[in-house]
């Protein structure tokens, strides 16, 4: 039998990364009682890595296997390495499951106070009008059920809270934002950034990011150490843990329930409400029950999504909330299967082992197939691209001795973008219940269906080849380009699989995140996003999240 908590709390929030953070910090302000369920253990100042050096770890960062042995798919990314690879998932204990003929790695599944805003890359950038009525443009799909102008002041409150560090461009389908100064472009940036818009009429500009370039609510600037993955003890990045969670923890408001794996929703049949949610302990491995008057899952896509198929109930037999069918289904995350890359010869750089890192690169927007252009003839909707350039010794040097010695010391600048392009939503893309396998807690685990197709195929082509044509304008050498097959598949950007929609016989949410079928039931990751348009997810996540916090507010005062 689970035990039950004794406190009945106004809202129960699931996961406490960007989206969770977000939530527990605008409910608790406004003084709104909330238990925050986190799958992992605390974060603290304590475990930040990013001045140690790789000799004071004991296999000096040398001994991948010994990180492969529990996370043979987080450590295929390299941010999850000997420093910080127990913030991560153990995939033997967590696994899920896949067609044999569509692999999928699923990556970036932390299992620590603020999730993925541990590790990820900070790149920050709005959503347009034209992303969210895409559909209306191509006739692909479906639009949004809100558009650029509702989330527009919420994109303004979690940039200013944020501290996004950017360059303004005017540009309508990449609008500006509340930007810190922007952080100096390299030599090589700026040539590649003047050189594009010169022949081409693209721009390249800064990757808009979350770190900081001033102080901001008692976090330091950066200061260019470099490996923000591994934390950040002046906090210059933006990553829930130190932000908005502990925000929400001052008020005395919030309470963490660390290492909780959220199960099920529990829900109260007779009245169609949620009454709570049924975790497992991760340490003890027993259930128990936490009760509130509405729940909030952030547990990021998949696992949101996973929890809700877990739930499902004699009213709801194919997942809770599940009338429409679409539950499950459209799951989306952006391609990054071409690019390019080339040389620049040094102008006046010298490389060095213990140089300041700007933590932050070039970002190239989209330019296919927006309004007032012509239509691309072999894919819809587009792609942008993130990349930099880097100095280092010529490690490839030939010879032996002093001439070697010299040789290395010769300056090699390298310049690589890689695209990141948008994939259709699709119904046959989706997320299922496994009924074979289940985790060490006991609970049944995804198969997860995912796979590019035609429009995809072609936009990555389309991004190898652009990609060689800019670094060409820019007098690029040893150019080489790549479109690779996409398969296998993996992601760090998935969306879709309770999105939002107008008609509640064919989506799952309602603009406000919450559930057309259950209504004190709110899901607020990227699971509602209806598409998943080429800029990075996670400013669009919080911007929504908080507008839904503020809606749920109102509801809760009209007492519903
Ligand atoms: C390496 C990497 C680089 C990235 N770079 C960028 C970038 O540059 N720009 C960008 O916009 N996005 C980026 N992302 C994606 C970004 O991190 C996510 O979009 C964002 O963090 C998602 O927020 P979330 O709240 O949905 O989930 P998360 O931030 O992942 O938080 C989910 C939390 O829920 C917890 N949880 C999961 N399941 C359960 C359960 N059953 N019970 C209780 N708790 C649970 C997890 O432990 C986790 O703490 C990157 C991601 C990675 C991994
Ligand atoms: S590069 Fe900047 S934001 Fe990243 S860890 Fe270092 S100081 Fe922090």
């Amino acid at each position: 039998m689970p035990s039950k908590s004794q406190t009945t709390f106004d809202v129960l929030v699931v996961g406490s990364g960007a989206s969770g953070g977000w939530a527990c910090k605008r409910l608790a302000e406004a003084g709104v009682k909330i238990a925050l369920l986190e799958a992992g253990r605390p974060q603290a100042d304590a475990n930040f890595s990013e001045h140690k050096p790789e000799f004071q770890l004991k296999y000096r960062n040398l001994a991948p296997e010994i990180v492969s042995k529990t996370r043979p798919i987080q450590s295929k990314f390299e941010v999850c390495s000997e420093y910080n690879y127990d913030w991560f998932v153990n995939d033997i204990e967590e696994p899920y499951t896949t067609p044999a003929d569509k692999p999928f790695d699923w990556m970036g599944r932390l299992r620590m106070t603020g999730g993925r805003t541990n590790v990820w890359g900070r790149v920050s950038l709005r959503f347009s009008e034209a992303d969210f009525k895409a559909a209306s443009h191509d006739g692909y799909d479906t639009d949004w059920p809100l558009g650029y102008k509702e989330l527009a002041p919420y994109y303004d409150l979690v940039e200013k809270y944020v501290g996004v560090t950017g360059i303004a461009e005017g540009l309508d389908h990449l609008p500006d934002g509340q930007f810190q100064p922007p952080m100096p472009l390299t030599c090589h940036e700026t040539l590649f950034r003047n050189h594009v818009k010169e022949k081409l009429g693209r721009t390249v500009t800064l990757a808009r990011s979350a770190n900081l370039t001033r102080p901001l609510n008692g976090r330091g600037p950066c200061h260019f150490c470099g490996p923000c993955e591994r934390g950040c003890v002046t906090h210059s990045y933006f990553n829930s843990a130190f932000t908005t969670v502990a925000d929400a923890l001052v008020t005395g408001n919030c309470t963490l329930i660390s290492n909780a794996m959220a199960y099920k929703v529990l829900m109260d049949a007779d009245r169609n409400r949620a009454r709570g949610v049924l975790y497992i302990d991760r340490n003890t491995h027993q259930p128990h029950e936490v009760t509130a008057r509405t729940v909030i899952l952030c547990a990021q896509a998949q696992e949101s999504a996973r929890i809700l198929l877990n739930s499902a109930t004699t009213q709801y037999p194919n997942g809770l909330g599940n009338s429409s069918g679409a539950l499950g289904h459209y799951l989306t995350a952006h391609t990054r299967s071409g690019g390019g890359r080339g040389e620049f010869p040094a102008l006046g750089e010298k490389p060095s082992r213990g140089a300041p890192v700007k933590p932050v690169g070039i970002y190239i927007a989209r330019f296919r197939n927006l309004k007032g252009n012509p239509p691309h003839k072999k894919f819809i909707r587009g792609y942008g691209y993130e990349g930099g350039s880097n100095v280092d010794f010529s490690w490839n040097a030939s010879g032996f001795g002093d001439a070697y010695k010299k040789a290395i010391l010769e300056p090699r600048v390298s310049f690589e973008i890689t695209g990141f392009g948008e994939v259709l939503p699709r119904w046959d893309n989706f997320v299922e219940i496994d009924p074979n396998v289940k985790d060490i807690y006991g609970i049944p685990v995804l198969k997860i269906h995912l796979s590019d197709g035609e429009n995809e195929r072609a936009m990555i082509q389309d991004m190898g080849d652009s990609a060689g044509e800019m670094l060409e304008a820019a007098g690029a050498k040893n150019i080489r380009t790549y479109a690779n097959p996409s398969a296998p598949r993996w992601a760090l950007h998935e969306a879709g699989i309770a999105r939002m929609g107008i008609d509640p016989k064919k989506s799952v949410l309602n603009q406000f995140q919450q559930s057309h079928d259950i209504k004190n039931l709110y899901v607020m990751d990227a699971s509602a996003f209806t598409a998943n348009p080429c800029q990075n997810p996670t400013l669009t996540i919080m911007a929504l999240c908080v507008r839904s916090c503020d809606f749920l507010m109102q509801e809760m005062k009209k007492g519903a």
